[in-house]
């Protein structure tokens, strides 16, 4: 059975028949004990930390099993113009993030305040931060200013909150984003999103604001929640016109003044369901959301339908954009069908939302895991693929994900690195999620086209996979793992076995991993030795006195 969810905001569907699905607790994390403990209620918490905790609730397991979850709220302040970025926590923590974030071509860079021991416990650090945005806040460079709290000064309660909400025009915005509060990277950037859209609505509540770019001013707009593939709102837009609707702004936006157009939309589409906090500033605005997604025949439907009601289109309007998107949508699915058997896993949050394209295009999925958790904006696809026959596990565990396909057999394993290289060690073939299915478009006739070709090409690559399975076998396991060995290896010597050895003492080599055993007439001298050492410490101790 898959482990018991532990959270009102997890599901777990129709259970499949997996054993031993319980994830490795005591697998090497950075992050997560600090959590539990509050949870338990053994450690006290601060508000951030409370706030986070309410938000982003934990699964069935409790720490990350990602990057760390920073990264997501660094990668999408990096995104924005006119925007710096600034961390405060360890320095292994800070170099990691700002590693990944050039990996992923981050072009600029990412600013840090370090601390001690002794700045943490008296408060420095908070001061240093404040000069930090001082010295930065340069209104002919920047907008915004986001300043990240790691782990460490989160667990000290270092203030953000407390920081001036400007410096010189330039707008201060502090969050938290610890590993021990936020469990995955996608609801980092929720973090973020939802900071900034507060400020921003809290701005266009006071007065007038900046004119956004290209802010669309002849129809009603629809704003879209998820970092998308970039094809992907114009398709939608193409969906929406019909209507007499257009795509206003995606958020995560991409410059401050894009929030505004944001917030000024008639309905916001929740493409990606895990934007808790940006929904409530949306919803405070006024604005009604929808969920799920223009996907496959039957989730194009709806949503538009969803839609048009939520933006006061008449039934008739909606009606024409309805019957052309399902004309559309059906021939790009006719033109890509897929046949077999695939097991859907990731931390996207699109994961529900492929699996339906799949589903429409022919194929089987028995089970999706997402690492994120069940909200309401993805109620309708988890009832559609309940409804298909497939198992949906919110807050997945990489445990969980490999347990599934064991246990389902599939043609083909779209998942996360870990998860994929599990499938192909066992020979069946497997995709990236993040490299090669979020990286086309999945929504309306592009989404229904997009993914047939690729994800067939890669199932009839099972019978070379095994070939390749049965070449390697064996090879990485045990005494085999690492490059060059080709027998089993001698354990090495400690210095004081080789103290022993040169001494005329005899060690023991080979493999044995009991405690060395030295006898001869150098171990003897060394215990010999080590007595008299012992005997002057205890004289040298009596002399002053300190045992008697
Ligand atoms: S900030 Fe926290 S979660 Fe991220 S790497 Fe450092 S200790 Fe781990």
């Amino acid at each position: 059975m898959i482990a018991p969810n532990t959270t009102p905001n997890e599901r777990v569907s129709k259970p499949l028949p997996m054993a031993g699905a319980a994830p490795d607790d005591t697998a090497a994390s950075c992050h997560g004990d600090l959590r539990s403990s509050a949870v338990a209620g053994e450690v006290q918490v601060n508000a951030s930390l409370k706030a986070l905790m309410d938000d982003y609730p934990l699964g069935a397991h409790e720490q990350p099993q990602g990057m760390c979850p920073a990264f997501g709220s660094l990668r999408v302040g990096l995104r924005m113009r006119r925007t710096a970025t600034v961390l405060s926590g360890s320095a292994c923590c800070v170099y990691g993030l700002t590693f990944t974030s050039h990996f992923y071509g981050a072009r600029r860079s990412v600013g840090y305040v370090p601390f001690n021991s002794e700045s943490l416990v008296t408060g420095q650090l908070f001061e240093d931060i404040k000069v930090a945005m001082e010295e930065l806040a340069d209104p002919e460079l920047y907008d915004a200013i986001v300043m990240t709290n790691l782990c460490i000064p989160t667990a000290s309660g270092v203030p953000l909150d407390l920081l001036p909400k400007q410096i010189n025009g330039v707008r201060i915005v502090g969050i938290d984003v610890p590993g021990f509060g936020v469990p995955t990277h996608a609801e980092a950037k929720d973090v973020l999103s939802g900071a900034v859209l507060r400020r921003a609505r809290l701005e266009a509540e006071e007065g007038p604001v900046a004119r956004p770019r290209e802010l669309i001013e002849d129809r009603p707009t629809v704003t879209l929640l998820g970092e998308l593939f970039p094809a992907d709102p114009m398709g939608v837009g193409a969906l929406l016109e019909p209507m007499g609707l257009a795509v206003g702004a995606t958020v995560p936006s991409r410059e401050w003044r894009e929030l505004y157009a944001a917030l000024d939309c008639s309905v916001v589409g929740a493409l990606h369901p895990f934007y808790t906090r940006a929904v409530r500033e949306f919803e405070a605005a006024g604005r009604p959301v929808v969920g799920s997604g223009p996907v496959g025949v039957e989730g194009t439907v709806a949503w538009l339908e969803a839609v048009g009601r939520a933006a006061g289109v008449s039934s008739e309007t909606t009606g024409v954009a309805v019957d052309r998107a399902r004309a559309m949508v059906s021939k790009a699915l006719e033109r890509a069908p897929i046949q077999g058997r695939i097991q859907i896993s990731g931390y996207e949050g699109s994961e529900l939302l492929v699996a339906r394209v799949l589903v429409e295009a022919g194929a089987e999925v028995p089970y999706v895991g997402t690492a994120l958790p069940r909200t309401e904006w993805s109620r309708d696809d988890l009832a559609w693929l309940e409804a298909h026959g497939t198992h949906v596990q919110y807050r997945a565990s990489l445990e969980q994900d490999i347990e599934a396909f064991k246990a389902v057999n599939p043609d083909l394993v779209v998942g996360t690195t870990p998860v994929v290289q599990a499938a192909k060690e066992a020979g069946i073939p497997g995709l990236y999620f993040t490299n090669l299915i979020s990286a086309r478009p999945i929504f309306g006739p592009a989404g229904a086209g997009s993914l047939g070709p690729v994800l067939m090409g890669a199932m009839q690559g099972r019978e070379r996979l095994n070939r390749m399975k049965s070449f390697f076998s064996g090879v990485g396991h045990g005494h085999t793992a690492g490059y060059g060995f080709t027998e089993v290896p001698e354990r090495k010597l400690n210095a004081q076995e080789r103290n022993a050895k040169a001494r005329g003492g005899k060690a023991v080599t080979g493999c044995s991993t009991s405690a060395p055993s030295v006898s001869g007439a150098g171990a003897n001298r060394d215990t010999e030795a080590r007595l008299r050492t012992k005997d002057r410490v205890k004289q040298s101790a009596r002399a002053k006195g300190s045992i008697k």
